[in-house]
């Protein structure tokens, strides 16, 4: 963050879990909720990878693999696009920091303009679960509203409740897999990071394996504590 546009007070929440826990649906629900732009570097990478940026180019393969992209693209993309003035009205990052090294660079950045982090919510889930949760996931291909063969059902079949649109796309890393070392990669690069928030102070926990609407309540209330 340059702190150009970003105000000291914008609130800044860090969503951690590992893949399938629920950080994208979670973290849509709180924008809209608290006014709050959603951060996820995943989709800005999956947009650098098919504008074909320098950026995307090199990330491909790690992201293709179910690796860690490499800490030096990650925090450039994410400085740059907390730079943006929309980011003004506080953020929920999704998906970041996901080892030791970003988040000791989100600490500098935010330092940097006088900004800190209110929360880091880590949504507690059971490895197990995961791979069908993954499996099952889909978003509309016109709005990004996220959708599950089992747990999250459009009312009209085929047909997406938040804008109509008839269109859905499945991630290519959404497969098993790819998965597994996804998880993998969760456990040794980014679960540190439970401890790392814990130290600052700044951990809150959610059982994640209930319902999405459970969970959302929950969240929403360390949200409304942390950013008032
Ligand atoms: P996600 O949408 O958060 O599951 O991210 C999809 C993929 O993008 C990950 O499996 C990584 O390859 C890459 N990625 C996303 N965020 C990061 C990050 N903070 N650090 C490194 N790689 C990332």
């Amino acid at each position: 963050m340059d702190g150009s546009n970003t105000p000291t007070t914008a609130p800044v929440l860090i969503l951690l879990g590992p893949p399938g826990a629920g950080k994208g649906t979670q973290a849509r629900m709180l924008e809209d909720k608290f006014g709050l732009v959603q951060l996820s570097t995943g989709d800005l990478l999956r947009a650098a990878v098919a504008e074909g940026t320098d950026a995307g180019k090199q990330a491909k393969a790690a992201m293709d693999a179910g690796g860690l992209v490499s800490d030096e693209i990650v925090i450039a993309i994410l400085r740059d696009r907390l730079a943006a003035p929309d980011c003004a009205s506080g953020v929920i990052l999704d998906g970041f920091p996901r080892t030791t090294v970003q988040a000791q660079a989100l600490d500098t950045l935010l330092a940097e303009s006088g900004g800190r982090i209110n929360a880091a919510i880590s949504l507690d889930v059971e490895d197990a679960a995961m791979v069908t949760r993954i499996a099952g996931r889909y978003t509309c291909a016109e709005c990004g509203e996220g959708w599950h063969d089992s747990f999250k059902q459009p009312k009209i079949s085929g047909t997406c409740d938040t804008c109509g649109g008839t269109d859905f796309k499945r991630r290519a890393d959404d497969k098993a897999e790819t998965v597994a070392s996804r998880l993998s990669v969760y456990h040794a690069e980014t679960a540190p990071l439970i401890d790392y928030y814990a130290r600052q102070n700044a951990l809150s926990r959610v059982d994640a394996m209930g319902a999405i609407e459970t969970i959302a309540e929950d969240l929403s209330a360390i949200v409304k504590t942390a950013t008032a």
